[in-house]
């Protein structure tokens, strides 16, 4: 499977700015098809970057994908403010960003509402990527692996035989958006261990879920991370919002 290099805007760019964006990074990724691309806009922003990336296929050769950065798991219903998986499949979002760590930590997700959200991602054909990540705290009292073992057992229970259809990412929740990122040696400490997990939970169906590195990537540290072998791409939060850095990190890659 190719390297996934997604973006992840969080609360960033309107409508109009989201269009500006990709007047200015479609052309640069033309036929640069080895990597597979993905941007998450806001919700507000999702139905405009589909037909733009709908019109962007029809001109030319384009592996950029769209993705949700969260959603419910229900279809309808008296669920105010969320965001359903038939909503999304409409407007062709391929990828849906599910237990981000600010969903975790700002929003009070816990691991059981983000399993029912990534089973419900994988029933409707919208491939999850889940995100795992251990606070400065808990990396302190060395507990990294197992609260990384948790989310990840408890984020995919009943949905460890379909790992083909999902993504992880590993983001240090005190490397995001600090500048500070993991050292490319404690990233495959830590993707090492998922991919073992992996392997373990799915009895033998994995082989094709990435495991992205997350937390303050950058044009300059990418190239270091993406050399470690477990490492199979990246989310990319406040260098994804320039166009030019993001092109940059996926030229590293
Ligand atoms: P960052 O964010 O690149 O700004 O650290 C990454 C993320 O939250 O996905």
């Amino acid at each position: 499977m190719s390297y996934l290099v997604a973006a992840n805007w969080k609360m960033n760019k309107t409508v109009g700015e989201t269009l500006e964006y990709l007047d200015l990074f479609l052309p640069s990724v033309k036929d640069l098809t080895k990597i597979e691309i993905m941007i998450a806009p806001p919700f507000t922003a999702l139905s405009s970057a589909s037909v733009r990336l709908d019109a962007a296929r029809k001109e030319g050769e384009y592996n950029v994908k769209l993705g949700a950065q969260n959603m419910y798991y229900e279809e309808k219903g008296a669920f105010t403010g969320e965001v359903s998986p038939l909503m999304l499949s409409e407007l062709e979002v391929d990828y849906v960003i599910i237990g981000h760590s600010e969903r975790r930590h700002k929003f009070g997700e816990k691991d059981s509402l983000i399993n029912k959200k990534v089973i419900s991602a994988v029933e409707h054909g919208i491939r999850p990527i889940l995100c795992v990540g251990e606070t400065l705290e808990e990396r302190e009292q060395g507990k990294t692996l197992s609260v990384v073992e948790r989310q990840i057992r408890n984020g995919l229970a009943g949905v460890e035989r379909d790992m083909i259809y999902i993504d992880i990412a590993y983001e240090p929740v005190w490397a995001i958006g600090t500048g500070v990122n993991a050292t490319p040696e404690q990233a495959q400490e830590v993707h090492r261990f998922i991919r073992s997990l992996i392997n373990e939970i799915s009895k033998g169906n994995d082989g094709k879920t990435r495991i992205l590195y997350g937390g303050s990537v950058n044009e300059k540290n990418a190239r270091e991370l993406i050399k470690e072998k477990n490492i199979d791409g990246f989310l990319v939060g406040t260098a994804s919002l320039d166009p030019e850095r993001f092109y940059k990190i996926i030229t590293e890659v």
